[in-house]
């Protein structure tokens, strides 16, 4: 094999990799406000990386589809992070919505994130619940996904109120 060739790059990988870990923990840790993507709960930039409550980096797999996109890092506390245990991350719902059939928050947000369009995301029995879990997903959307345009609506339909969400 001859190597006379200019065009050979290696990518640089040295003892600073440590260093450039923990660079990259701050950057997301700020980006995102140094909040859980999972738990939407603070994290402490001052906790050892390896304490629970702890800042760590996880992966948003669910945006691999998207073109050009391939997982998105976000800030989890290291007791969320679901690098290492290998489980599909999940963002529960608010306890005190009161909800019907809650779609998973991730996996309705990666379809429409792809393909955009409407789903119906949620069912409520009565308008002002649809209202109270429209406020609290937008909200909970801003901070989850906050480069997507989303928005909602409510709809009735069969003596309950369907709430849609969109891509704007
Ligand atoms: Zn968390």
């Amino acid at each position: 094999m001859h190597t006379s060739g200019s065009s050979v790059h290696q990518p640089r990988r040295s003892s600073t990799d440590t260093v450039e870990a923990m660079s990259d923990l701050n950057t997301i840790g700020e980006r995102d406000s140094w909040r859980c993507w999972l738990c939407d709960e603070a994290v402490n930039p001052e906790l050892s990386v390896n304490a629970d409550r702890g800042p760590s980096v996880d992966g948003f797999a669910a945006a691999k589809g998207k073109k050009g996109a391939v997982g998105i890092e976000r800030l989890a506390h290291r007791s969320c992070n679901t690098k290492k245990g290998k489980i599909a991350p999940v963002v529960p719902w608010a306890s005190d919505l009161l909800v019907i059939d809650p779609s998973p928050i991730i996996a309705t947000v990666d379809r429409l994130s792809r393909k955009g369009g409407r789903e119906v995301i949620a069912r409520c029995p009565r308008h002002s619940d649809t209202q109270a879990a429209s406020e609290w997903l937008l909200d909970r959307l801003s901070r989850l996904v906050p480069d997507l345009p989303v928005a909602t609506s409510i709809e009735e339909g069969g003596g309950q109120y369907l709430l849609i969400l969109r891509t704007d």
